[in-house]
């Protein structure tokens, strides 16, 4: 069957895996409406083509050089995804012990792991040193003490890089802006040196690299610019006083298509960063990167069924049955997500605020969208693939969405929806008078 004439198919981040087919959304081989009935909503699906296609993309990018890419899976942590990514050749950037166990789980190699955060636990040094991490990302100076003493008592020498804070302004949301020297985030540039020359100093760790992030959904090239000339100042400083850095960790933070941002295409971004590296003398140096939004982010889409239509004197709204427990970017970030209908109808659109069934009025996941749509249809929120599900929370004792993986014309589900029990697992009845 073939759309009407008068039917638009919207745009849609994420294209060429998601698609439009006969008037309906597909993601690769599959149409979404199947999906959707088969797993039931909400039901964040992903394809594996375009996820693959994007960790290709920058090892194609950096064919040649000494470079490894860490896949930041706080952007999304399921299991299957990660096993997707250590085939696809791609090591981890992990903020937790639990973040640790996941990649291990999904058969990350340790070596191929770089522990970023500021608040690392001894305990979690104590594991990521038993397992042979690659590297700890350190943020401050007590935890490099902190990091010496635990490695000592194990008897071995933790492989260390200094996150470094540039002071570059990445120019983009305050909450994921993360190198400016008033967030709480890296060593401040002008305490690098002395930061490096502490930790050369202390037995219990080597020195293995230098480290800066600073931010994420960054959509222009400069601050990457700015931000990796700073940088390799501090290298040259700190290789001068007689600390060899083998290694150079840019971070992640590419932003990737909500709506109408145009981000630089990985090939750009590492093409310049490659270029700037040689211009100035260290191409040879062995070269990290953390990215997560831009490896998955357009590669998933929540679809949501419409329950119930509200229409008033001043607002009218779509009630689906996915909130912000699921899909926590908009009422975190005030985030734009693209809504589209899974199957779009002919019609005159109305502008609804697109919201959930969750008891807060931050509880919306679009706001004056022009719709054309009516109880039990399906919307799709796009770009819906990075920092949603691995977001997502109880809250209002909502289980979670199960999670499927689509690759060509064949579909797995990865995580099975939450039921009832799952939400009380941990909790013991109550025993006290
Ligand atoms: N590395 C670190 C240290 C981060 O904090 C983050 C996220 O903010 C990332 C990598 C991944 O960033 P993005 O998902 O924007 O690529």
């Amino acid at each position: 069957m073939s759309a009407p004439e008068s039917v638009a198919l919207p745009f849609l981040p994420g294209s060429p895996h998601l698609h439009w087919r006969d008037g309906e959304l597909w993601v690769e081989g599959v149409p979404v409406t199947e999906l959707a009935r088969t797993y039931g909503t909400p039901l964040f699906v992903y394809s594996a083509g375009a996820m693959r296609s994007a960790a290709a993309a920058y090892q194609r990018a950096l064919a040649g050089r000494d470079a490894l890419v860490c896949y930041a899976m706080k952007a999304n942590a399921t299991l299957a995804v990660l096993e997707l990514f250590a085939r696809a050749g791609c090591g981890f950037d992990i903020v937790s012990g639990g973040e640790l166990e996941r990649a291990l789980r999904a058969g990350a190699e340790p070596q191929r792991i770089v522990f970023s955060g500021v608040g690392k636990t001894r305990a979690e040094m104590r594991r990521a040193l038993e397992v042979g991490i690659g590297c700890f990302n350190v943020e401050s100076l007590a935890e490099l003490d902190v990091l010496d003493e635990v490695a000592r008592a194990l008897g071995c020498r933790a492989p260390v890089s200094l996150r470094v804070n540039p002071d570059v302004d990445a120019r983009t949301h305050p909450y994921i802006s993360t190198g400016l020297r008033d967030n709480k985030f890296g060593i401040a540039h002008e305490q690098a040196l002395a930061a490096y020359r502490h930790a050369a100093s202390l037995p219990g760790l080597e020195v293995v690299g230098i480290d800066c992030h600073i931010g994420s959904q960054i959509t222009t090239l400069e601050p990457y610019l700015d931000a990796l000339d700073r940088v390799l100042d501090l290298v040259e400083q700190i290789e001068a006083a007689g600390i060899a850095l083998p290694h150079l960790d840019l971070g992640g933070g590419l932003g990737i298509t909500y709506r109408d941002e145009t981000p630089p295409t990985i090939e750009s971004l590492i093409g310049a960063t490659l270029q700037r590296l040689d211009a100035r003398g260290h191409g040879q140096r062995r070269l990290l990167l953390e990215p997560g939004r831009s490896l998955v982010g357009n590669a998933g889409i929540c679809v949501t069924e419409v329950l119930y239509t509200k229409t008033g004197p001043h607002k009218n709204f779509l009630i689906v049955d996915a909130g912000m427990n699921d899909l926590p970017r908009p009422a975190m970030y005030g985030a734009y997500h693209a809504i589209v209908p899974v199957r779009p109808r002919a019609g005159t659109p109305t502008v609804w605020d697109v919201v959930g069934p969750v008891c807060e009025s931050g509880d919306w996941l679009g706001r004056d969208r022009a719709l054309v749509a009516q109880a039990g249809d399906w919307l799709a929120v796009a770009s819906a693939g990075a920092y949603c599900m691995s977001m997502a929370s109880h809250y209002n004792s909502r289980g979670r969405a199960a999670e499927v993986l689509v690759s060509g014309p064949r579909s797995q589900l990865i995580r099975a929806r939450e039921v009832p029990s799952d939400l009380w697992r941990q909790e013991r009845a109550l025993a006290l008078d």
